[in-house]
């Protein structure tokens, strides 16, 4: 087993979460951000900013650190990364984990929400249930939703102000969670949204939104995941990746 630190790829709160949780118990680690966002939330411990150049890329920062071992806590809807620490972990014959939060689906009122395939079908589906859609679907998903919804009043909620043109009968809110139930009721209220558009990120910070949707009998419509790699394990929580690293230092 190559000495060097596991490497955590990150970019979610899991992966800050997982980052106290190694400082804690004194494991080295290294962790990854994509640079997607101005001001990242940055995790404790050491951290590299900015993507490897591919799965090539990936497996060469895995051999020239000595990487024992890959954490990846990114964000569900981050396809194009697990598949690449998939593929470059195999090719180095580095362990990998997948740390991922469990999705909105065993919520009692996910039953009756639009589960859509992507984010093309969001926005049609969307464009026929309300006039005021708020989308929360994030920067780089918006430009599906500007020709179906050209006329609609749309809300849209991000981090970082889009860069692209959009229409004019939009509203954007540049902000970032966590929210409650009551900040997402005055929103949804003033803004009159008849139709809530999200992924199924999971996790408790942008779940309130669906809490006042069910509330007010607003429509819901979701993106349902990407699939996970197959062939690799993926758990849910914080202490079974502790274990699984231990596991790996034997
Ligand atoms: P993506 O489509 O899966 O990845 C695109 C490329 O970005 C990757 O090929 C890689 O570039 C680079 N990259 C992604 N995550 C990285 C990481 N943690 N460290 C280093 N490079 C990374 O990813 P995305 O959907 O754009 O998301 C980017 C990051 O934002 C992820 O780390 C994710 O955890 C976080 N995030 C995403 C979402 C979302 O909805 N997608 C929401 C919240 C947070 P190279 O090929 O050059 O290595």
């Amino acid at each position: 087993m190559p000495p060097g630190p596991v490497l955590l790829l990150g970019g979610t709160g899991e992966a800050r979460e997982l980052a106290r949780a190694l400082e804690q118990v004194g494991e080295s680690f290294e962790s990854s951000l994509a640079g997607r966002v101005a001001r990242p939330r940055l995790p404790v411990g050491e951290v590299r900013i900015g993507g490897f150049g591919g799965v090539d890329g990936l497996a060469a920062h895995l051999r020239e650190r000595g990487v024992r071992a890959v954490v990846d806590a990114t964000h569900p809807f981050a396809a194009g990364i697990s598949s690449n620490a998939a593929a470059a972990c195999a090719a180095v014959d580095v362990p990998l984990l997948r740390l991922e939060r469990p999705g909105w689906r065993g919520r009692p009122d996910a039953a009756g929400w639009h589960w859509v395939g992507d984010h093309d079908e969001a926005a049609s589906v969307a464009a026929t249930l309300g006039g005021r859609p708020f989308l929360t679907v994030g920067r780089q998903s918006l430009d599906r939703f500007v020709g179906p919804l050209s006329e609609h009043a749309s809300l849209v909620r991000v981090v970082d102000p889009p860069d692209l043109r959009l229409p004019l009968s939009w509203t954007v809110l540049l902000s970032r969670g966590p929210y409650d139930v009551e900040s997402e009721r005055e929103l949804m209220s003033a803004h009159e949204v008849d139709v809530v558009v999200t992924k199924d990120s999971g996790g408790r910070h942008t779940e309130a939104k669906l809490d006042v949707a069910a509330e007010r009998g607003v429509p819901v419509v979701v993106v349902s995941r990407p699939s996970p790699p197959v062939g690799v394990r993926v758990v849910d929580d914080v202490e079974q990746v502790i274990l699984w690293i231990r596991q790996q230092d034997v």
